[in-house]
């Protein structure tokens, strides 16, 4: 041993130094994961411009995850080429595979740096890989060859021991509560305050919630589509009944969602909104103060489950607050998708695929929830399942939508021009730079992503009638009532525009929802009535057989049940028999409604009032658009200055909303509802 080894070693504590020394290899493993991970973490963290701290423990922890396995992988390839090595052949074959095992890490690393950094616009996109491979294949070498200390793995190994407790503190479960506000906001929401009373001792039935990201209303048959993408869903509105215009709560989907579970508009459950500076997808979760309609059903005494494919819906989000049970496989999946570029990663994902064991797409989706359905147990099932298929990014069949496709999504590297002059290949990832306009799409693309889009309805159609069959047949032993509907819709250039977040017009705010319940609900029927995503949940339990409270502000959900008795048998249902009997007795809904959407992911904040003949539309910069709902469906004759009675009141409805989005000021949102109401009363909206 060397005296400057020796001397290394007296600056540590002796007996833990002589310990670790015991184990080279196993230390020389620790420190190639650190180093692999602060080198992707922190890469990661530079890429995105931020330095948010959830966002560097996120990447802390998949950095070291991806590091692990990547060193894994490389151990039984050190070990075959270590006898090769010039230290092996001088006797020390220990030495030549920690020196080959530091090697091919270091070279994995500046291979995904310089691929990275290579594939901008000074590098065509071709020759970038080979670049990065050549510098890798450099640095990797010279790093074998030349092997750090033993002091300085010693060090770079106890860097890996401190990124592996980092990456396993609690940073992603639920925070805690919010605090009560100082002039005694509500707390927590307490067990007496989830109670629902039942109205009859009738058998509870099971309840299935399915939402569909990004289905626009208007692609499904029973909306007007023809000819129909959705056979599967316009049967399902032929049994049950559908509202013709439901106004999503939000233009993206977590305050959408957000509303849909607790019944409450965006701008009062505050989910969604910036944090603050920095990257725009960090956003506010679903506060612990609003009750969702899991714990209600939980607390009725259901067993609960989540099946969703949106990454965006996970606990951190709030959103599995009242779950037993809840299934994400698209975040399962998403340490693939980060790691889809190492090569070695590639290999082993090839040989057991993510769909195999993180089935995001619908089909895997309804795997899961059918095998939900068909757990034995006595006590009554809620079950939400979310599907994402209609979502960017688009492929050409999208049955075999795979990690390529997300990785590029994760990623979104510029993307080429094909030899035909166009974009869209059979994978369209580039969302962002079209939504920003550094990328022009032209009609030969826009067309492309509009079949794309098409067949993702489609074929989540079929999926979602492998679900409903489950649910006809296990009709036979117990009841069942379902809601069906979407977060929001997309649009595909209608306005001028692509995608979703960032407008109100219908194609992006008005989405489907159909309730479903043999015996329960009337089939065939239609209503005209103006919904909400607010809806969903007060119904649903009402549905299901317990009271619901009335709404305590005009613009809480209400139970849309009351409509059941007044809906008009729908259209397309004509030649179809009388709607189903029913031992249910409703009321008629008396006041008029208004329902609102609010909350946008990104470009100019705006809020859209939707009442019985108008949607109105109020921007940050003060201009408004006014729609005629009957005489202008696709919204291309703008009012305002036809009404301007008319529009002074929706603003001045509609400008504390706003300000709430401008402010990010969720918490002090509850403040507005004495004005809310005032303001609902002057327009004769509250009697
Ligand atoms: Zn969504």
């Amino acid at each position: 041993m060397s005296r400057s080894e020796s001397s290394d070693r007296s600056q540590e504590s002796p007996a833990v130094a002589g310990r670790l020394a015991r184990y080279p290899s196993l230390l020389t493993f620790a420190a190639a994961a650190g180093v692999l991970a602060l080198l992707q973490g922190g890469f990661q963290l530079l890429v995105q411009q931020s330095f948010d701290k959830q966002l560097a423990l996120g990447m802390a922890r998949l950095g070291l995850i991806i590091g692990i396995v990547t060193v894994l992988l490389f151990v039984p390839i050190a070990l075959l080429a270590r006898r090769w090595h010039p230290s092996a052949r001088a006797g020390d074959r220990g030495r030549a595979f920690r020196s080959l095992l530091f090697g091919f890490t270091v070279a994995v690393g500046v291979w995904m740096i310089v691929r990275s950094l290579a594939s901008g616009p000074l590098v065509t996109a071709a020759l970038a890989p080979w670049l990065a491979a050549a510098v890798a294949l450099a640095a990797g070498g010279w790093v074998a060859l030349r092997p750090p200390s033993e002091r300085l793995t010693r060090r770079a190994a106890w860097l890996g021991l401190a990124a592996l407790i980092l990456a396993l503190l609690p940073w992603g479960a639920p925070g805690p509560p919010a605090p009560p506000g100082a002039e005694g906001a509500e707390e927590r929401v307490s067990a007496e305050n989830l109670a629902v009373a039942r109205r009859s001792d009738r058998p509870l039935p099971d309840v299935v919630l399915v939402s569909i990201d990004t289905l626009r209303a208007d692609r499904l048959g029973a909306y007007g589509q023809v000819p129909t993408l959705t056979p599967e869903m316009d049967r399902l509105a032929e049994e049950g009944l559908v509202f013709e215009r439901a106004l999503a709560a939000s233009p993206w989907t977590v305050p959408s969602v957000a509303s849909m579970l607790t019944g409450l508009p965006t701008v009062r459950h505050g989910a969604g909104l910036p944090l603050g500076s920095g990257p725009t997808f960090v956003r506010s979760p679903l506060s612990a103060r609003y009750a969702s309609i899991a714990e209600r059903f939980s607390a009725a005494g259901y067993r609960t489950h989540a099946i969703v494919a949106n990454a965006f819906l996970n606990p951190g989000m709030g959103m599995a607050r009242g779950f037993d049970a809840f299934d994400m496989p698209l975040n399962r999946a998403v340490g693939a998708i980060f790691m889809a570029d190492i090569p070695l990663v590639r290999l082993l994902v090839t040989l057991f695929p993510v769909e195999s064991w993180a089935d995001y797409r619908a089909q895997g989706i309804t795997d899961a929830a059918v095998a939900a359905l068909a757990q034995e147990d006595d006590a009554p099932l809620f079950l939400w399942v979310h599907y994402i298929d209609p979502h960017t990014p688009y492929q050409a069949d999208p049955s075999e939508l795979d990690l390529d496709a997300w990785a590029a999504e994760v990623r979104q590297r510029q993307p080429e021009v094909l030899d035909d002059g166009t974009i869209v290949g059979e994978v369209f990832a580039g969302t962002s730079h079209v939504r920003s306009g550094y990328i022009w799409l032209g009609p030969e693309d826009r067309r492309r992503l509009g079949e794309y889009y098409d067949r993702a309805v489609s074929y989540v159609d079929g999926e979602v009638g492998r679900l409903f069959a489950a649910l006809r047949e296990r009709r036979e032993e117990r009841g069942v009532v379902a809601a069906l509907t979407a977060d929001h819709g997309e649009e595909l250039w209608d306005h001028g525009h692509f995608e979703h977040g960032h407008d109100y017009y219908r194609e992006v705010t008005r989405v489907p929802l159909i309730f479903w319940g043999p015996g329960v609900v009337p089939a065939g029927r239609a209503a005209t009535t103006l919904a909400g995503l607010v809806d969903v949940a007060p119904t649903l339990l009402d549905l299901a057989g317990f009271e619901v409270a009335p709404a305590a502000a005009p613009d809480e959900g209400r139970s849309l049940a009351g409509s059941l008795a007044v809906a008009e048998p729908s259209v397309m249902n004509e030649s179809r028999p009388a709607a189903d009997e029913t031992d249910e007795v409703y009321d008629s809904p008396a006041e008029r409604i208004v329902r609102f959407s609010g909350g946008n992911l990104y470009g100019l904040p705006a809020v859209l009032l939707e009442d019985d003949t108008w949607r109105f539309i109020l921007r940050a910069n003060g201009v408004t658009e006014l729609y005629d709902v009957a005489g202008d469906p696709l919204e291309r004759r703008d009012l305002s200055a036809d009404e301007p009675l008319l529009v002074e009141s929706f603003r001045a409805l509609l400008e504390p909303r706003l300000q709430v989005f401008l402010e990010n000021a969720a918490e002090d949102a509850a403040a507005l509802d004495p004005e809310t109401l005032k303001a609902l009363q002057s327009l004769g909206y509250v009697q």
